[in-house]
């Protein structure tokens, strides 16, 4: 069956009890046990609901898992997935991770003996001058944010192997549709569902698949233990949202190109960073590596100035964090999701003043050019009339 197929028919798409064509939210913490000899399948809700697992079984056929978690948030996945490893143990992580990722390895999992090495896991040379006697994972986003630097997912994987780590992969940007990494030799796939996923920009979740029982035994023990667990209605949402994960992949990931290349032309536009564009340096792994390039895209306007200028006038994308929705949203990393890191860091990262982040949605690419176009205008018009 091919994916897209799948989306809709994993057998978890028909309530077993009614029939029901939509998953029911069974809404219950705890669970009626008809024979105290033979417990039934659910007894309370943190351990396991129904709702919940049509969610966790249908993300690990998606993957192409062995299970499926679902949890609170992307980070509470993450979390979870990190309270695998042990006070003394270190792990390599790229440098331009999720900064919710950064912040809780640094403030929480230092604190208790876990240490973490950043380095930029698109050099897989850097990688290994990075590996510690009590190294044990390697972590890594692909492609990154905000400049969607491609990692080799095969290189990591080889290294990993080759001295018995483990490989995390956080999949957001790309989501199974795009990209599998297990078919990679990945261990672990994590997820925001809060972006691509559930897609809607009205729920906060989290996913992780692994790829064997081993894992998936270590994982039902920190998922039941540690609590951070997806609530019923929120599963119900994101179970909605994947019904049209590629039709929406599709279109954004179309405009996303069409903008992308409409950018890269216009005068008032410094650098465009969009892995579909050849002259990416990434292109072409992505092209080995992924079946797509995804609807995020970044673009630099040069100055702080002309950002607030693009987006005071621009009127479609929404201009918040986040990313991965129907609607278009416009992010500004430098006060936004790297606002925590240092200016002097930020810049030598290439994060600079005049970067933004546009996560396109399903709006018709050719009014978020013109929208965009007459944001660029207004600038210009601003530059010339003083
Ligand atoms: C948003 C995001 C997260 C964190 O997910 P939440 O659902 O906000 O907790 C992690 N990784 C990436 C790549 C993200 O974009």
């Amino acid at each position: 069956m091919r994916f897209e197929t799948k989306l809709l028919h994993n057998g978890n798409e028909i309530d077993p009890y009614t029939g029901a064509a939509s998953i029911p939210m069974y809404q219950a913490s705890t669970f009626h046990q008809f024979s105290i000899d033979q417990p039934g399948e659910f007894d309370y809700a943190r351990s396991g609901n129904p709702t919940r697992k049509a969610l966790e079984e249908t993300i690990a056929q998606l993957e192409g898992g062995c299970k499926g978690f679902a949890f609170a948030s992307g980070m509470a996945a993450i979390s979870t997935v990190f309270l695998l490893f042990s006070r003394g143990d270190h792990l390599i992580v790229s440098q331009d991770v999720y900064g919710g990722t950064y912040r809780v390895l640094t403030k929480v999992f230092e604190r208790m003996g876990i240490e973490t090495s950043f380095v930029d896991t698109t050099d897989l040379e850097q990688v290994v001058q990075a590996i510690q006697p009590h190294t044990k994972a390697i972590y890594i986003e692909t492609p990154s944010n905000p400049l969607l630097k491609v990692t080799d997912i095969r290189g990591i994987v080889n290294i990993a192997q080759a001295h018995g780590f483990r490989t995390i992969v956080d999949n957001t940007f790309l989501t199974p549709y795009f990209q599998r990494p297990f078919s990679l030799g990945v261990d672990i796939v994590i997820h925001s569902a809060t972006k691509f996923i559930a897609g809607h920009s009205d729920v906060i979740a989290g996913l992780v698949v692994v790829k064997d029982e081993d894992l998936a035994e270590e994982l039902s023990l920190l998922q039941n233990s540690f609590g951070a667990i997806l609530g019923v209605h929120d599963a119900w949402l994101v179970l909605r949202g994947i019904k049209t994960l590629k039709a929406r992949m599709e279109l954004s990931t179309r405009s996303a190109e069409k903008v992308a290349l409409w950018l890269q032309q216009h005068p008032g536009v410094e650098r465009v960073y969009y892995t579909g564009l050849p002259s990416h340096e990434g292109h072409y792994l992505q092209d080995a590596q992924a079946s797509g390039h995804g609807a995020v895209l970044s673009f630099d306007l040069g100055s702080k100035e002309r950002v607030r200028q693009l987006l005071d006038h621009v009127k479609l994308p929404i201009v918040a964090v986040s990313l991965g929705a129907v609607e278009s949203i416009l992010s500004y990393p430098a006060l936004m999701s790297h606002a925590s890191m240092p200016p002097e860091v930020r810049q030598k990262h290439g994060i600079t003043d005049g970067l933004l982040r546009l996560s396109v949605g399903l709006e018709s690419a050719d009014d978020l050019i013109e929208d965009l176009a007459q944001a660029l205008e207004s600038r210009l018009t601003i530059a010339v009339g003083k």
